[in-house]
């Protein structure tokens, strides 16, 4: 797994924090991150973790693109598309209902920080859009 610090911007946490933040959350997975996640991951001193793999369109909104994570199905051994933060999320707090949106609590679409992440009812996900951009 790479890691990369970002060195613009808010750097002032030490690594040793940011290291123990990741350590912190990555202890608490229901389900372990794949290497093959991580390494697409850019850790930043921010907080935020930037995806850095493969995009797509997000299903419930065309014109966002969003980090794009293909998971084995180990039933059907069939690869399928998910969003990155979603997959990310799931991790963490385990399985989400399909109708619930992934709101990024940080505002940066491409991150997939489970700490920065809530599940949100759609509506709840659009008053927010709403809320963000009346600021
Ligand atoms: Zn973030």
């Amino acid at each position: 797994m790479t890691q990369r610090i970002n060195g613009e911007g808010k750097s002032a946490v030490p690594l040793n924090a940011l290291l123990s933040d990741i350590d912190n959350i990555l202890c608490r997975v229901k389900s372990p991150f794949p290497l093959n996640f991580l390494s697409k991951i850019e850790f930043r001193a921010d907080g935020c973790w930037m995806w850095k793999g493969a995009f797509g369109f997000h299903p419930r909104h065309r014109q966002h693109r969003y980090g794009e994570f293909k998971v084995l199905n180990p039933l059907t051994n069939k690869r399928h598309s998910t969003t990155a933060h979603r997959f990310a999320y799931q991790c963490v707090h385990g399985p989400v209902a399909r109708s619930l949106d992934i709101d990024h609590l940080c505002g940066n679409k491409l991150c997939v920080n489970p700490e920065h992440l809530e599940a949100v009812t759609h509506r709840e996900n659009i008053q927010r859009m709403y809320d963000r951009r009346a600021k």
